[in-house]
Parts: structure tokens; sequence; C-alpha cells
């Protein structure tokens, strides 16, 4: 470890890995994502870690302990690619080793980085998985997670973790003061860390302080040699459910994954809650009490897969009843609903049961790409956008159609959308939007872009459509997100919305 930025196995440097994985045990008190040492720690001015923009959107995937069939590298590589649409920028896996912890993480897509020969080399009972997306300029390895910390003894952990801090500049430049080295830009580094030095008490009364000092929305799950603990943070921002396969334990950000690996739920991780499974079995206490629980209403209208159940309730199912109450939110005569595919497709079946009209399948999805708002730049998310649809004029010619989608962010799918639809021959495009105008930042874990990105900050309907190039606009209201979730406002974040910050 001569500079300390070298590919690693198993604490000696051996040059970057044949089969392109980051392998990082390095026996340093902190970890050192696998960077090699050629490759410089480029970080831009953006990418400061001071200026706390929102930069994660993650997914976590662990298996404790399983004994079923397969290996538990597998049920993790199916848990991560059930959770792949909760970031595409890297993957990572962390397990035990007769060597102790180790991590193998790369830049990229899960099946990009993990062959069928990897997992099999993997023969750990315990994974701890994750999938990250990050915005433009902190993509970078040593961001991917999971992070690992590690001292001499060879005894360390690792964590992964689906949010953001709100207080990370405060505490970085307070642990700095303190003489803490930092290798990453992420604000999951700070949670590692405070976890890690005081793991003298224990890892449970570790995390705890790390609670009590850490603001703003983290569900995160982390194992040492002998167990694992998930936790999430008094409101409840992100998602985080418990699962069973066998007599195995597992945490995952999404219900969906459960499935996908044939485990089924137990129960959620709840807000301010400390989740712990070892040799003994489950113990969970809640830790940390919120006025009120703040689970980010975003995740029923665009993140999570609709396949999933958030707090008991179905993604689609509620996605399904916001289209059905926007229609009577509309002031068009229509031929036809069509959902954007796919992320408006529950909202378009609710819109077009609630105005008995057809639903068309009317615009194809080339499968093969990714959703256009996790990709890095304008021009490129404008590119993959005519990559990604195709409309079918035969359907849509001189027809008057309602468009539906989730979300309005930056209006680049929309825009497309309609002149892809009026260049087949509509005769009038009108869009539904299952969501009210998003018109501000998150500082909770989700990449929205800064203000003036965003297609509805300063434009009224009417304007809004023209520069859009609709001929109307509609949106959801607050109230029928909270009708369709059957709760009140008051369990959920709106921020994004109504610009109330709760944290
Ligand atoms: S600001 Fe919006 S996206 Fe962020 S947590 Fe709140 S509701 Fe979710």
């Amino acid at each position: 470890m001569n500079d300390g930025w070298n590919i690693c196995k198993d604490g000696q440097q051996q040059g970057p890995c044949k089969l392109n994985l980051r392998f990082t045990s390095n026996p340093a008190m902190l970890c050192l994502p696998g960077v090699t040492g050629k490759e410089k720690l480029n970080v831009p001015a953006e990418d400061s870690i001071i200026d706390q923009r929102p930069r994660e959107k993650c997914g976590v995937f662990a298996v404790y302990n399983y004994q079923g069939p397969g290996n538990a590298a597998t049920i993790a590589y199916l848990g991560l690619l059930a959770l792949q649409h909760r970031g595409q920028e890297s993957a990572g896996m962390a397990y035990i080793t007769s060597q102790g912890l180790q991590v193998a993480k790369g830049m990229g897509l899960v099946s990009n980085i993990f062959s069928r020969d990897d997992l099999f080399k993997i023969s750990a009972t315990t994974i701890l998985g994750h999938v990250r997306y990050s915005t433009t300029g902190s993509s970078s390895t040593i961001n991917a997670q999971p992070l690992l910390a590690r001292s001499f003894d060879r005894k360390g952990i690792a964590l992964a973790h689906n949010g953001n801090l709100t207080n990370t500049a405060h505490l970085h430049n307070k642990q700095l003061h303190e003489g803490q080295i930092f290798h990453s830009t992420s604000d999951t580094e700070i949670i590692l860390s405070n976890i890690f030095r005081y793991r003298h008490l224990g890892l449970l009364s570790s995390v705890k302080k790390a609670m009590d000092i850490i603001e703003g929305a983290y569900a995160v799950v982390l194992m040492d040699e002998k167990c694992m603990i998930a936790f999430r943070d008094p409101g409840g921002f992100r998602p985080l459910v418990v699962g069973k396969i066998d007599k195995s334990y597992i945490f995952a950000s999404e219900t969906a994954a459960l499935q996908t690996v044939g485990a089924v739920f137990d129960r959620e991780v709840e807000p301010g809650e400390i989740v712990m499974v070892n040799s003994k079995g489950l113990h969970a206490e809640i830790y940390k009490q919120a006025e009120r629980k703040s689970l980010c209403i975003f995740e029923y209208v665009y993140f999570s897969r609709p396949d999933s159940e958030i707090d008991g309730k179905s993604v689609h199912l509620v996605r399904r009843r916001v289209g059905s109450l926007l229609g009577s939110r509309i002031n068009a005569n229509l031929d036809m609903v069509i959902p954007s595919p796919d992320s408006g497709v529950s909202a378009a079946i609710g819109l077009a049961e609630s105005l008995k009209l057809p639903l068309e399948w009317a615009v194809h999805r080339n499968p093969y790409l990714g959703r256009t708002f996790i990709a890095p730049s304008q021009i490129e998310r404008e590119m993959a956008v005519r990559l990604k649809f195709n409309p079918i004029k035969a359907v849509i010619k001189g027809k008057k159609v309602a468009i539906v989608d989730d979300s309005l962010v930056r209006g680049t799918t929309a825009r497309v959308l309609a002149s892809l639809l009026q260049s087949s021959g509509a005769a009038e495009v009108h869009l539904c939007i299952a969501s009210p105008p998003y018109k501000h930042p998150c500082y909770y874990g989700i990449d929205i872009p800064a203000a003036k990105e965003l297609a509805a900050l300063h434009e009224d309907p009417r304007q809004l459509a023209a520069s859009i190039g609709v001929n109307s606009i509609t949106f959801a209201e607050p109230e029928d997100l909270y009708r369709a979730v059957g709760e009140e406002e008051g369990n959920y974040c709106t921020a994004c919305f109504s610009g109330n910050y709760l944290v």
C-alpha cells in the first residue's frame, strides 16, 4: 500500500483486477474504495461535499446467513438487479472472507460488474449489496458502495446507504478538525466513520451514537463479521423492508426485490428503528422518534417499482388512483388515453377508466435503454428519449389524445413525446401529469435538477403547455396524492411540491 490508492485483494497490492472488480480490503482505519494508483481523485467543484446538493438515489439489498439452494451472492445479485432502477451508475457487494470483510464494486450496471463466475467465487452466506446513482461529477468508483472501514486486526464494517444527510458539511468540517481523513466525497462515509469510531462500544451502541448526530434521510444497512444491522431516520424518508427466505433474513429498499428472490415480506424497518440480526435472531427497537413521519411521497409517484408495496400500499394502485382523480381535472374532449411508457402506465389506466376512454398502447418503448431521468447530460437525455420512444401512427392519426406521465421534471420526455405524437398526425395532444408541479429541489436523496432546470417552476399551465408544445397540461393536485395513498399530508414529505422542508 505505498500510496494507499491501489486496488488490492486480501490486503496485498495486486494491480487491476482482471475481472474488472474493485476489491477493497485495505487494512487502513477507513475504507479506501477501489481506485487504482493511476486514477486521480478528480472531483469537480460542484461535487464539493460542502455544497450539500443532493447526490444519491440508491438501492440496498442484503442477505444474512443464507442457507437455501444456490449461493448468497447470486441471491444478492438478483436482488440488486431488481433494484437497478434505483441506481445505474455503480454497484457493489460486501462479504466476509477468511481474510475479513471484502468489497467488490465497480461502475456501471450490476450485470456489467458481476459475472456468473464472479458470483460463484463468493462463498460467503452474508452479503451486503448496493446500487447507486449520483449527479454528474460525483459519479466515481470512490463513491461506489458498500463502503468499508477496517482496522489493523482486519475487523471491519461495511455499510450501504440510501438517502442524503442534511448536515454533511457541518459534520465533515468538524471531523476534519478532529483529524479525520476522508476518502470519498459521499455523506455515507460520515455515517460509516461515526459508527466505526465507536465500535468498541458494540455495533448497536455505535449505530445509536451515529444516529444521535446525523440528520436528514438515511436508510442504512451495515454488517460486520458477526451481525447485520438496518436502521432508518426518524422520519423514514426512504423505504426499507425486512424479508425472510427460509430461515434467512433479507433487507431491501423495495418489496419487489424480495419477491424477485423468492423471499416473503416480513416487516418494514420503521422510521427511527434499528433492526439487528445475528446468530440469536432478530432484535428491533425504536431508537429515535420524529414528531411526524416524512416518507417521500415521490416514492409512490415515480421512484419505486409499481409492483412494490410501501407501508402496505401497492405503488401501482396508488398511481392508478391518482390517474383516476386526474380525470375530473381535465378539460378536453379526448379520443384515447396513451401512457408514457412505462412510467405513465398505472396512472393512464386510472385515467382511462375514469373517463371511460380506450387505453391505447400507441407509443412503443425500446426496452433496452435506461430511464431518461437518470442519464447524465441534457443532450444525452434528449437523444435517449428519441431512441427510446416510437409512436404507432396508425393508432394516433387524427385522434385527440391524452398522454399520461407520472411527473414532469425537466420536461425533456414530454417535449419529445409531444412532437413525436404531432408528427404522427395527432389532432390534439393533452399532457396529463399524475403529480403536482415539481418546483423545489430535494435534499433527501433524490437527484432533482437545479431550480432553473425545473420545467414547471416559473410558468403557468398555459405558458408551460405552449413551451412543451401541447394543447393543454393538467397536473394532479397534492390532495389527489393524499387521497390516493389514503392518508394525511402529515405522514409524508412533499417538499418538492410544497417547499415545506421537514429537516
Ligand atoms: S423533497 Fe420530494 S423527492 Fe425529496 S424526499 Fe421530499 S417528497 Fe421525496
